[in-house]
């Protein structure tokens, strides 16, 4: 070992001993500043996959996915969501970049279009996490990344409504900028991202309403499609 490494050593073992760090998912304890343990981080990793279309969702649309569902990929994004964790976030997103092969469904000329977040939530939690997925995704395919649709009205989390909740409960809760130029996405691919979907209500009345854009197709991608509540 060089001096470089011992000194980098010794302020590691010094940041363990005052500051210790642990995965996020299993408190495992790991270096400082690392998200994951070996173990969560493979588990992770091989449940990744390149985008995938699912077919129980009720949305009119392809629905793609870049996982299969696994208890690792479940408990990461309710993590990300209910604690809430950026570096998390910043770590799955990072995943997603390595091992989902993003680019071969985002191509250069498509627009992405996160999910969006009231804005009381937004400022409970820091962060859209569909937002800051789909900025990375944007960023891997080189293509437009507009945040085209706003939440209008609060909503409670899908996932406390049964099923014919979901549905009203969402009700009008989504609106096209108003900013946004008639005609800007006009015959254009727009893919929808969130974290996560489940009956794909949300992502169905968030296509809805991108229609008054006259895309020439709409599609959206996931990270996770979840077969139970999360
Ligand atoms: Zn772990």
């Amino acid at each position: 070992m060089d001096l470089k490494e011992s000194f980098i050593r010794l302020l590691k073992d010094f940041a363990a001993a005052f500051m210790p760090y642990a995965c996020h998912r299993c408190r495992t304890s790991t270096d400082f500043g690392v998200v994951f343990c070996a173990d969560c981080h493979a588990r992770l990793v091989s449940a990744l996959h390149p985008p995938r279309e699912t077919d129980d969702t009720r949305c009119d649309f392809a629905v793609y996915t870049l996982s299969s569902y696994s208890s690792v990929m479940a408990d990461v994004i309710r993590i990300i969501k209910y604690h809430p964790s950026a570096r998390l976030l910043k770590a799955l997103a990072e995943a997603c970049h390595k091992h989902g092969n993003i680019e071969s469904l985002v191509k250069k000329s498509d627009v992405i279009v996160p999910v969006p977040m009231h804005s009381q939530r937004l400022s409970q939690r820091g962060f859209n996490q569909a937002e800051k997925l789909a900025a990375s995704f944007a960023s891997i395919a080189g293509c437009h990344f507009s945040p085209a649709l706003l939440r209008t009205r609060a909503t409670r989390p899908q996932a406390d409504c049964d099923e014919e909740e979901r549905r009203d409960n969402l009700k009008g809760a989504f609106a096209v900028d108003r900013n946004l130029k008639r005609g800007a996405f006009a015959n254009s691919h727009i893919i929808l991202v969130d974290d996560v979907a489940t009956t794909g209500s949300t992502l169905q009345l968030c296509a809805d309403k991108l229609r008054e854009l006259k895309p020439a197709k709409i599609s959206a991608l996931v990270v996770s499609h979840a077969y139970k509540k999360f």
